[in-house]
C-alpha cells in the first residue's frame, strides 16, 4: 500500500528537471571527496542502477520520453575549464565515455556566445519527463496489486506489538513493515528530520521552439546541459521542443519552510529569464509559458542516506539533494534490502552504512545556510577561490562543490 500525502508527481520528482544520472553521489567530485576508495564500487552500482532503470521502464511500458542523450557541462569562466578537465579525467578513470570540447566544438553542438569549453558525458546520463515517470510508476505499481491512497499524509509512526501503526488524518493502519521516502517534506522519523533541509529551486519553461529557433541553436543531439559555477543553471529540450531552464538561486526558508505559496518567486524568475537571454541571445523573441518551484531534499553530504528505525520495521531513504531521479530507485532497493535483512554489496557499502552530519536547530540552521549561500556566490565572483567559511566546511567534510 502506498500512502501519498499529496498527489502522485506533485512532490520534487514531478517538478524536477528530469535529468537522469547514474551518479549516486551527486557527481564524481563530491563522491571522491567523501568516499575515494569506494568510488569504483559506487560508480559500478550507479551504472547498474541506471541500466536497470532504462530496462525497467521498457518492461513496465512507462512512456516518459526518455532520451539517452548524455550531458554537457559547459564552462563560462576560464577557471571552470580546468575543473572540467579534472572531472573528465575522474569520469574516464571510472569507465565513463567522455570528451572535452573546445569553444568551437561546444558551439557546434549548442550555440551560445557564453561558452568557452565543455565536458560531454555520453554514458550514464539522459533526460526524461519526470511527471510522466511518476504517473507511470504509480500505474505500474497498481497493476501489480499495490493500492495507492493519495491525500494520506502519515503524521506518526508507532511500534505496537510487533507491528507498525501509521497514523493519517483520516485514520490509522497496521503494517508489518514500512518504507519512508518523504523527500524534502517533514518526515515522521526524527533521525531524517534532523538531516534534511528543503531548499527551493525554480524553473522556467519556454513555448515550443520554431524550426528557425531550433536551427539557430543547433542542439541536434539534445544533451542535458548545466553550467559549472557553484550557482549553476541546468537546461534541456523537452519532447515537444520547449526549453526547460532552471537552477541558480537556491532558497532556504526559515524553519524548513514549505507550502504552495513558495512555488512562485518573482525575483528568481526575473533573474532566470535574464540569464536565459544572455545565454541564448538568438532567442530574444521567445516567451516563457510555465514557471514553478519545488523543494530539494538537501542533506549535508549532498547525496542520500539510508537506515532502519523502530526496531528494524521501518526503513528510510532520504537526502538525494538535487540528483534523485535515478538515485532514488537505488535508495528504494537499499531500503527494501535493509527491511528484508538482506546483505548486498550496496548495503555493505560505506554509502549505506554512514549518515550525514545533522543540521543544527534554528536559528543557527538559517544562519549557517545563509552564510554558505553567500560564500558560494562570493567564490563564483572570485574565479572559484573558496574563502575561509567554505574552506572550514571542506575541512569538516561538509563542503559542496557543484
Ligand atoms: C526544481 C527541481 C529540479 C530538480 N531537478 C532534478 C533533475 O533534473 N534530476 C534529478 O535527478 N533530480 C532533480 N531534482 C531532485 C529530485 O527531484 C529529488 O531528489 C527526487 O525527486 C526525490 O525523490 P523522492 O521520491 O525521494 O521525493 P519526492 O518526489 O518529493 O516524493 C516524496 C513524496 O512523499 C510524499 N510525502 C512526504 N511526506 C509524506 C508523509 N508524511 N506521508 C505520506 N506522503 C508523504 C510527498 O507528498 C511526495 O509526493 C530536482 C528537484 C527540484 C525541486
Amino acid at each position: 500500500m502506498l500512502l501519498e500525502g499529496g498527489a502522485i508527481a506533485e512532490g520534487a520528482t514531478g517538478r524536477s528537471g528530469g535529468f537522469l544520472s547514474s551518479s549516486l553521489t551527486h557527481g564524481v567530485a563530491n563522491g571522491i571527496s567523501r568516499f575515494p576508495a569506494e568510488m569504483p564500487l559506487l560508480e559500478r552500482l550507479g551504472r547498474q542502477n541506471f541500466d536497470r532503470t532504462v530496462v525497467g521502464l521498457g518492461q513496465l511500458e512507462i512512456d516518459c520520453d526518455l532520451e539517452l542523450s548524455g550531458d554537457l557541462a559547459v564552462a563560462l569562466e576560464p577557471h571552470e575549464e580546468s575543473w572540467l578537465a579534472q572531472e573528465a579525467e575522474q569520469l574516464s578513470d571510472l569507465g565513463h565515455d567522455v570528451a572535452l570540447l573546445d569553444r568551437g566544438s561546444v558551439r557546434a553542438e549548442l550555440d551560445s556566445p557564453t561558452y568557452r569549453a565543455a565536458l560531454w558525458q555520453r554514458s550514464g546520463a539522459g533526460i526524461l519527463d519526470p511527471a510522466k515517470l511518476a504517473w507511470g510508476l504509480a500505474r505500474a505499481a497498481e497493476s501489480l496489486g499495490v493500492r495507492v491512497h493519495e491525500g494520506s499524509r502519515v503524521s506518526r509512526l508507532r511500534k505496537a506489538r510487533g507491528t507498525i501503526e501509521l497514523w493519517t488524518a483520516g485514520g490509522s493502519l497496521v503494517a508489518q513493515q514500512a518504507l519512508c521516502a518523504t523527500g524534502a517534506f517533514r518526515s515522521p522519523l526524527a533521525t531524517v528530520r534532523r538531516r534534511i533541509v528543503p531548499v527551493w529551486d525554480y524553473v522556467l519553461m519556454t513555448e515550443p521552439l520554431t524550426a528557425a529557433q531550433r536551427s539557430a541553436l543547433g542542439w541536434e543531439r539534445r544533451q542535458g546541459v548545466s553550467d559549472s559555477a557553484n550557482r549553476f543553471h541546468y537546461y534541456r529540450l523537452t519532447a515537444g521542443d520547449r526549453i526547460l531552464w532552471g537552477g541558480y538561486d537556491a532558497i532556504y526558508h526559515y524553519g524548513n519552510g514549505m507550502g504552495a505559496e513558495r512555488e512562485q518567486r518573482e525575483a528568481t524568475f526575473a533573474r532566470l529569464a535574464q540569464h536565459f537571454f544572455r545565454t541564448f541571445p538568438q532567442l530574444e523573441d521567445i516567451r516563457f509559458t510555465h514557471r514553478w518551484g519545488g523543494p530539494i531534499d538537501t542533506c549535508s553530504r549532498f547525496f542520500a542516506f539510508y537506515g532502519l528505525s523502530h526496531g528494524g520495521r521501518v526503513a528510510y531513504a532520504a537526502g538525494h539533494t538535487g540528483l534523485g531521479i535515478g538515485a532514488s530507485r537505488f535508495g528504494a532497493r537499499v531500503a527494501l534490502d535493509l527491511l528484508a535483512g538482506r546483505e548486498t554489496e550496496a548495503t555493505r557499502s560505506r554509502l549505506a552504512r554512514t549518515r550525514p552530519v545533522p543540521f543544527p536547530p534554528e536559528p543557527l540552521r538559517w544562519t549557517v545556510i545563509q552564510a554558505t549561500r553567500r560564500a558560494l556566490a562570493r567564490a563564483d565572483r572570485r574565479q572559484g577561490r573558496r574563502g575561509p567559511w567554505l574552506r572550514l566546511l571542506d575541512r569538516l567534510g561538509l563542503g559542496y562543490d557543484s
